[in-house]
């Protein structure tokens, strides 16, 4: 621990600010700054986190100092602070979700823990297979592929409390590996292959003990699948859920086991939906043996699991609840895509990224936070919100975006005398909708998102 810290404190975050700050040109706007977070700063610290047991307040503090640099702007060698605009929980959510696709550096972090697992798994042969390999006989617990083919999270987490005093890098390994352990336990695709034995839902009433587990090893049961009563005919799990016949049979002599069996498919009655294989192997002995890194895993693993809690960007709401004409949702998300459009400059982007999260300073917002007299739009006198300023003022916004269509018509039509006027509505300027009838006449690749 103590290494750590030291090789962290060389790790100046101060430093590293004012490094990216300098870096030329100078990352003026928020995605800007967001994408040199990914690329150039957490690469700093990942030779650490992947050799050394970490301390999570620790990270913590770093990045919350790095991160600040998303709201931070250099003026005359002094540092100013701006306005956050985007929540701090939400900038590791991806764009379409109103967040800033920063690399969270805790799933980094955690994503490497496991990788050492996958190594130690893949080869036996190296020292710190070995020495896990007696740690877990000096503790009186299984030893790793048993962990892996046969025991959930609670009980991986049990194995990390006890590994704990003998290596901190190891015991982190596992606390990781059972939380990655709990997010397949509800993965529409791996559920039926999370193991009975340390299931998060095998808790209170069905507890099983060492001695139940032993049983239900004894007669081949060891993944939540096994356990459904499935349709005769087509194989798929009986509604409503119940423990099969063939398991009670078997477990004949084990009423109690039968009992807590009974309340756990209970538990399940909303994933049967999505129907799963029967039996082995683990889920976690799937995501080990595949040729990808479990950090890669992991992290895509959260990035589904955000985007199922977050759905759309609040902005979407935000404007439903402030009667503002909104596209489809999936219309909506499509519009974060011009992200990733390489012929857009990144102001432009960080532009429309503001504007699709309702984001953009306003006279109305200046009027809010007291930093103005009026809200008016200084063209017309009329409030001046976003759309307003966008494309609803009839002194200035909308007359701009006709000249423009017009000037567009001319030279579509130059080429293409027969071609239809075209038009540009909110919905162009706002959420990025393809303009009509416009790439019809015009196939420059540029012009295409
Ligand atoms: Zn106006």
């Amino acid at each position: 621990m103590i290494l750590i810290e030291k090789t962290l404190d060389k790790i100046d975050p101060k430093l590293v600010k004012k490094r990216i700050l300098a870096t030329p040109p100078p990352p003026t706007s928020m995605l800007h700054r967001a994408i040199l977070l990914n690329v150039a700063v957490q690469p700093i610290y990942n030779h650490v986190f992947m050799s050394m047991p970490v301390h999570k307040d620790r990270v913590q503090h770093i990045f919350d100092e790095i991160f600040s640099l998303l709201w931070t702007r250099r003026k005359d060698g002094i540092t100013i602070f701006k306005r956050k605009v985007v929540a701090k929980n939400r900038i590791f959510a991806g764009y379409e979700a109103g967040g800033l696709n920063i690399r969270s550096p805790t799933t980094t972090i955690k994503g490497f823990q496991q990788n050492l697992i996958q190594k130690i798994l893949k080869n036996p042969d190296r020292e710190m297979s070995q020495v896990l390999a007696a740690i877990l006989v000096k503790i009186r617990r299984p030893t790793l592929q048993q962990h892996i083919d046969l025991l959930g999270p609670q009980q991986w987490v049990k194995s990390s409390e006890k590994i704990k005093s003998y290596s901190l890098i190891l015991s982190q390994a596992f606390s990781s590996v059972a939380e990655h352990l709990q997010m397949f336990e509800c993965d529409t695709a791996l559920w039926g292959h999370a193991p009975i034995y340390g299931h998060s839902e095998a808790a209170g009433m069905c507890e099983f003990s060492i001695e139940d587990f032993r049983k239900l090893l004894e007669k081949g049961i060891t993944v939540i699948s096994q356990l459904f009563q499935r349709d005769q005919l087509t194989g798929a799990i009986a509604k409503p859920a119940r423990l099969s016949d063939e398991i009670i049979r078997k477990l004949g002599l084990y009423p109690q086991i039968c009992f807590k069996l009974k309340i756990l498919v209970k538990k399940f009655s909303d994933l049967i939906k999505y129907d799963t294989r029967v039996g082995l192997p683990s889920a976690l002995q799937q995501m080990m043996s595949r040729n990808r890194n479990m950090s890669q895993q992991y992290t895509k693993a959260c990035k589904k699991m955000a985007a199922n809690n977050i759905g759309t960007a609040p902005a979407y709401n935000t404007r439903i609840r402030d009667r503002i004409d909104v596209p489809s949702r999936d219309e909506f998300k499509s519009a974060f895509f011009m992200v990733k459009h390489k012929y857009l400059p990144l102001k432009t982007k960080d532009n429309s990224l503001q504007t699709l999260n309702r984001t953009i300073w306003t006279n109305n917002k200046a009027f809010k936070s007291g930093l103005r007299e009026n809200d008016q739009c200084r063209f017309c006198g009329e409030t001046e919100n976003m759309e307003h300023m966008y494309y609803l003022c009839q002194n200035y916004s909308n007359l701009q975006w006709e000249l423009f269509a017009s000037a567009v018509t001319v030279v579509v039509k130059k080429a293409n005398p027969g071609a239809s006027n075209i038009y540009i509505t909110f919905r162009n300027i706002i959420f990025n909708t393809p303009i009509k009838n416009l790439f019809h006449y015009v196939k420059d690749k540029e012009v295409n998102i």
